[in-house]
């Protein structure tokens, strides 16, 4: 073999410790604040829908904090993550520069949402919980929900946004081989359900209305708790395992990345990726670039601005200080399901305020282009979300290769594509638009 492409950790090298972001913000972030008082939330306000030992975490100042062993044995599973250098498609490109790729699509769900379902559930099975409740879009993070909450025997459900239940039916067969309980939304199980189908019997369902069933199932049921899939301190805390492996690696390639790449929906990839890399960036280690990607048609941080606001349509939720489109937005229906949130997680919003990371969007048909060039390349079929990452990459290495400069860039590849290949038929039939 000509040289080193696939850079493996052993079981061993799984982090010991998540690694908390707010122990080193220079400036700290602004309070969540409560919906009615508009005071800063405490943990009494938190516990009606998040068990206590979650909410300590969200609100931990605490640098280091240690991965329970349970939660290392299962992430045994399908960690250390490996990570990758793409030298086909740097051939592709024809580019001096090095493009390395962290994968993430080896977990039994196929994105990194897992990293964070895990830890949730054991969390929630420490606290005496015995059913957790949530929302999916297009089934990402309810399949990694159910499978956390199956391996630490807990029940499930999740309300998914009817449209996806009915038109993308395959997640939420992953979902039900797990042993959860699959509502489509809005449901009859819910009062907010009801009033909603009682409206329009065909409603096709929203991310913000199956928020509001899964919490009001929640709140009205006994030994239940609710769980969310991104933009939280706490799951973006968990995530922090991609990054910190990816430090690792980027060492046994030796090398360092000039440039660190990820999406954004509600930020949660993108901060486990680039947390531990801001770290060394604030120690003065190297001014690295790092880039968050969101689609140009919900695109937060670079077409919203940084207001207090609602995580949720019903507005029932705390209100953050984040990038936002406002809470009434409705994204529109682009193939990165995924990226569909109106808001970007505090924490990856402080980064950007600060300066410490950047922002660009990418156009649909541009990143169907990448993911297909990708595909061609180095044979991996990444998911439509990732493709953004990659456009980006791209970018990057066609701007390496006119200044005639080597450049080491690395990216998340959060998920692969196999759940979405009807977004790849649409894109190769040429039915896709901006
Ligand atoms: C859910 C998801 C995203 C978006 O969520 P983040 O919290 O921004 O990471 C991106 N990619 C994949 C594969 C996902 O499943």
């Amino acid at each position: 073999m000509s040289q080193a492409l696939r850079f493996a950790l052993g079981q061993k090298d799984i982090p010991t410790h998540w690694y908390n972001m707010l122990a080193d913000l220079p400036e700290p972030m602004p309070p969540p604040l409560h919906p009615g008082t508009k005071q800063p939330v405490t943990l009494q306000d938190m516990t009606a829908i998040f068990p206590e030992n979650i909410v300590m975490q969200e609100m931990s100042p605490e640098r280091n904090i240690e991965i329970p062993e349970e939660v290392r044995d299962i992430y045994a599973l399908w960690r250390p993550t490996p990570l990758l250098r793409a030298v086909r498609l740097e051939k592709a490109l024809n580019t001096p520069a090095h493009i390395y790729y962290k994968y993430e699509g080896v977990s039994p769900a196929g994105s990194h949402k897992p990293n964070s379902a895990v830890a949730q559930a054991y969390y929630n099975k420490q606290a005496g919980v015995k059913r957790l409740v949530t929302e999916t879009g297009a089934g990402q993070w309810g399949s990694s929900l159910a499978l956390a909450c199956r391996l630490f025997g807990l029940e499930c459900t999740v309300y998914m946004v009817r449209i996806s239940f009915t038109q993308k039916p395959y997640r939420k067969s992953l979902m039900q081989t797990w042993g959860a309980n699959v509502f489509p939304s809005p449901s009859e199980h819910t009062e907010f359900g009801k009033r909603v189908l009682a409206q329009d019997s065909e409603s096709p369902g929203s991310l913000g209305i199956a928020i509001s069933e899964a919490i009001e199932d929640c709140v009205k049921s006994k030994n239940t708790k609710y769980a969310l899939g991104s933009v939280l301190n706490h799951v973006c805390l968990h995530q922090t395992v991609i990054g910190q492996e990816s430090i690792k690696q980027m060492e046994q390639a030796g090398e360092e990345p000039d440039v660190i790449i990820g999406c954004v929906g509600g930020g949660s990839n993108f901060a486990g990726i680039a947390s531990p890399w801001v770290q060394r960036k604030l120690a003065g280690k190297k001014n690295y670039k790092i880039v968050a990607v969101e689609p140009t048609s919900c695109a937060s941080m670079t077409k919203g601005e940084l207001r207090y606001d609602f995580g949720d349509t019903a507005m029932t939720t705390p209100l953050m200080m984040m990038y936002t489109l406002g809470h009434d937005f409705i994204p529109p229906k682009i193939h990165a399901g995924g990226l569909r949130y109106h808001g970007m997680s505090p924490l990856v919003s402080h980064l950007y305020k600060l300066g410490l990371i950047d922002a660009v969007n990418m156009p649909q048909t541009r990143v169907f282009e990448a993911a297909v060039t990708f595909a061609r390349s180095e044979g991996l079929v990444p998911a439509p979300e990732p493709s953004h990452a990659i456009a980006a990459v791209i970018d990057e290495a066609v701007k390496a290769r006119e200044a005639g400069q080597k450049k080491v860039i690395l990216f998340n590849l959060c998920g692969h594509g196999l759940l979405d290949l009807s977004s790849y038929d649409a894109y190769l039939a040429g039915k896709l638009t901006d």
